[in-house]
């Protein structure tokens, strides 16, 4: 760990600092030229010279690090590192009980107390995601922590930085047994086959099992149902689970295939009954009108910004048109479930591209359903951001 540096703070930040704000915005800092070495500890301090906290210097898209406290008497050691984690581990110990469930989120970056650091559990093993090279610095303190407060089978990490949106590392191993993948987690009774060592994802993405879930036991039942942006296909093996007539899961990505193929067979499910298309999303929407295809239920789970060959999407300019898309396919009462992880609009927007769609589309809807993270996933009123997920279920009704 480098030397502590003096970070001054302009007013106005200063003062949201003070409220509990824990992201420190290149914008709010004065003397920029004083940070250095990522992973530097930063002492706070407002215009006139008096302390607002300690964090740490480390560069996401967000911003240039993370306030970690704002008690004058507390440092940033081995101890800090810790309490905290520990604390988040109490906050699960319902989940460590839970036989139908073996995979969730520990700790959860500044919902836990430590911006840009997550820990997922994978039945036995660990996975550390560090946001920044910053946090990377801390790797050997905090896994210290960690090792003294759990028991394990394995550890993995993820490291979600350098590479200009590519993914280098070849091995993301750190220690105890090495996991034989395909690892085969539980989610509310229902299997995914998981690999901690392929690069950034894993095969599912554990912030959705409540929208997961609520399609399985209300939703699914009798219905043809379009999954977009797939993936794994994991709303898929759900609906199908739940009874769905039909699932058609679409996604660009070679990988999808196999791996839906995958999924559906570690749960006992024909694939064969289903369909899976590998190809552009917005092409198979304008196949779907050709070919008057209508489904019971469309999902829309899209990234927030993605590029193919033809089209561009980002959730902020074009998530309107989206549900467009997916109006024009729905059959009259059936449930279009619409997602996005995208941090930089909050709910009420969201709604309101929905509204703004069916208006435009001359339809009308009623929301059945809304979801945002699960408690695992723990976040801070204090920074609304981190509160990303919105999911709404829509019914079109006429
Ligand atoms: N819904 C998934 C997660 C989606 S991740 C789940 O529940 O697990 C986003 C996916 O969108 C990626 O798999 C990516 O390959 C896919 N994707 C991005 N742009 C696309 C496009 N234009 N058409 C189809 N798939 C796309």
């Amino acid at each position: 760990m480098a030397e502590e540096i003096t970070l001054t703070i302009e007013n106005q930040q200063a003062g949201k600092m003070k409220g509990g704000y824990p992201l420190i915005t290149k914008e709010a800092i004065v003397n920029i030229q004083d940070l250095k070495e990522e992973g530097s500890l930063i002492r706070l301090v407002d215009e006139r010279g008096s302390f607002i906290g300690r964090g740490y210097y480390g560069r996401q898209n967000k911003g240039y690090g993370w306030v970690l406290t704002r008690k004058e008497k507390e440092f940033i050691d081995f101890n800090f590192f810790e309490k905290k984690i520990s604390s988040a581990l109490n906050q699960r110990a319902i989940f460590f009980d839970k036989d139908d469930t073996t995979a969730f989120r520990v700790f959860n970056g500044e919902g836990d107390g430590i911006g840009g650091l997550t820990i997922d559990y994978y039945d036995g093993y660990y996975v550390i995601s560090w946001y920044s090279e910053g946090i990377y610095q801390f790797k050997s303190i905090i896994l210290h922590a960690l090792e003294k407060l759990v028991e394990y089978t394995g550890i993995y990490e993820k490291k979600r930085f350098n590479t200009e949106g590519k993914y280098i590392e070849d091995d993301d191993f750190i220690k105890g047994e090495r996991g034989e993948f395909p690892l085969v987690v539980k989610e509310n009774g229902v299997s995914f086959a998981v690999y901690l060592n392929e690069g950034p994802m894993t095969g599912i993405f554990l912030d959705q099992k409540e929208v997961r879930k609520k399609i399985r036991d209300k939703y699914a039942s009798g219905k043809t149902v379009l999954n977009t942006f797939s993936y794994t296909g994991a709303f898929s093996v759900y609906a199908a689970l739940g009874g769905a007539e039909k699932t058609t899961s679409v996604d660009l990505a070679n990988r999808s295939l196999p791996k839906t193929i995958e999924q559906f067979s570690v749960n006992g499910i024909d694939h064969e009954a289903h369909d899976i298309k590998v190809m552009d999303v917005f092409n198979y929407f304008k196949y779907a009108v050709k070919k008057q295809l209508k489904f019971g239920m469309v999902i829309l789970d899209p990234p927030s910004f993605a590029r193919s060959k033809k089209n561009r999407f980002s959730a902020a300019k074009d998530y309107k048109n989206l549900v467009k898309d997916a109006v024009a396919i729905t059959e009259t009462n059936g449930v279009i479930v619409a997602s996005t992880n995208y941090s930089g609009f909050g709910m009420e927007k969201f709604k309101g591209f929905i509204e703004k769609a069916f208006k435009e589309m001359g339809r009308k809807f009623k929301l059945e359903e809304e979801f945002s993270l699960p408690s695992d996933f723990k976040t801070t009123a204090d920074f609304k951001e981190g509160n990303y997920l919105k999911v709404v279920f829509i019914r079109v009704t006429k």
